[in-house]
């Protein structure tokens, strides 16, 4: 397929593998921030072909991942209520909130629907005058946009029975808050290309100056991938700490003008909460006071509401790339896709699923080899 066969050209890919390797003299980690870059990393095996002073840590740009339990919570209170219809992507509906998803919601009768768009729940309010109808707008960057669009349609067309369950997070301040975490050990990164493509990449420019990393715009092909890497690792060897862009064929310095006016006259920006990882200063986006008649959390009264996250997943540790999905105890036992105790194993962008669905024969095979005395040990934490 035209403009994807070459990103995924395997020659080419053993070439830049080969040029990384040839210019590596230490070990460096690096990040990758998006769910996407991932995704492919673990499905092309891209990790295999670098050379072993090279590792890859998983960042926290899974936006599903990183929606905070007390948001899923929220919605499963507004979409159970008889006079809302509930509408969402279809990858939040499997995301566990404490006490069931969106799915299980649906299954007793509460009227959750997939959309394609923001902008397909508004025309559904419009033509539904007597419900509530509600969308659940998470996302970075990326998908901010569209949603603010679809409050301001929503506003100017007085459609007064549309809201937003808002979660939007930003990437920059993530970035900054994971290097400036006493266990950081990243040292270069990868950013997201379509977050970049909406907002540019001038914000990085103090990050990459203040921690002294390299921060490389990179988009999702493997050969986008590679080459990110070889652009993150020339500037380690060569002591620079610059932000450089390997996605031009989609990425321009200023990024996207009117879509960040339009966002900027919808939300604010706010302190959000991060699945795992907690609260981030200047993180997110909220509705502005002039929009603030389609805030779902105010109209059904859950804005106040709170919980604790569940202590024995360690996705905040995955996302923050402190730790691998393997090296955690319920990884493809007491956690897979089909009952997932934390949302980095739910969505298909999410670490633990990538790993899940790619790896986890290779830990079945690890654990084959492993002295009987291992494996007794691996049984009881099966028990615990
Ligand atoms: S494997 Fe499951 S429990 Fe462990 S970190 Fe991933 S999502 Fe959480």
């Amino acid at each position: 397929m035209k403009f994807v066969d070459e990103y995924r050209d395997q020659a080419a890919a053993a070439r830049c593998a080969q040029a990384i390797a040839r210019i590596t003299t230490r070990p460096w980690s690096i990040m990758e921030v998006c769910g996407g870059q991932t995704h492919s990393i673990v499905k092309y095996g891209i990790d295999e072909l670098l050379p072993k002073a090279i590792t890859l840590l998983h960042g926290p740009g899974c936006p599903v991942c990183v929606t905070p339990l007390e948001l899923i919570d929220k919605a499963l209170q507004i979409a159970a209520r008889p006079e809302v219809v509930f509408c969402s992507f279809g990858d939040m509906l499997r995301v566990p909130g404490s006490g069931g998803d969106l799915f299980s919601v649906k299954a007793q009768g509460g009227d959750v629907r997939i959309v394609y768009s923001p902008l397909d729940a508004v025309k559904l309010a419009r033509e539904n005058p007597q419900r509530q109808v509600v969308f659940f707008a998470v996302g970075f960057e990326t998908t901010a946009p569209a949603n603010a669009m679809a409050v301001f349609q929503a506003h100017t067309q007085k459609i007064p029975n549309f809201s937003v369950l808002v979660s939007h997070v930003l990437v920059p301040p993530a970035i900054e808050a994971i290097l400036g975490a006493p266990d950081n050990r990243t040292q270069a990164f990868l950013a997201a290309g379509h977050v970049c493509t909406v907002m540019g990449y001038q914000e990085y420019l103090p990050l990459a100056k203040k921690f002294r990393v390299p921060i490389v715009v990179t988009g999702f092909e493997p050969l986008d991938i590679l080459q990110g890497i070889l652009m993150c690792v020339e500037q380690l060897e060569q002591g620079r700490a610059e932000v450089e862009n390997q996605y031009a064929r989609s990425v321009q310095s200023q990024g996207n003008r009117p879509a960040q006016d339009l966002m900027a006259k919808v939300f604010r920006v706010v302190a959000r909460k991060w699945r795992g990882v907690g609260e981030i200063p200047n993180s997110g986006y909220s509705l502005r006071d002039e929009f603030a008649a389609h805030d779902a959390e105010a109209r059904f009264g859950v804005a106040g509401y709170s919980v604790d996250e569940d202590s024995e997943c360690i996705s905040g540790q995955v996302l923050r790339g402190v730790k691998k999905p393997q090296e955690c105890p319920a990884f493809g036992k007491r956690c897979t896709p089909e009952r997932p105790l934390g949302a980095t194993m739910v969505s298909s962008e999410g670490a633990c699923a990538a790993y899940y669905q790619y790896r986890r024969h290779e830990q079945r095979s690890l654990a084959a080899e492993k002295p009987s005395q291992d494996r007794s040990q691996d049984r009881s934490q099966d028990r615990r």
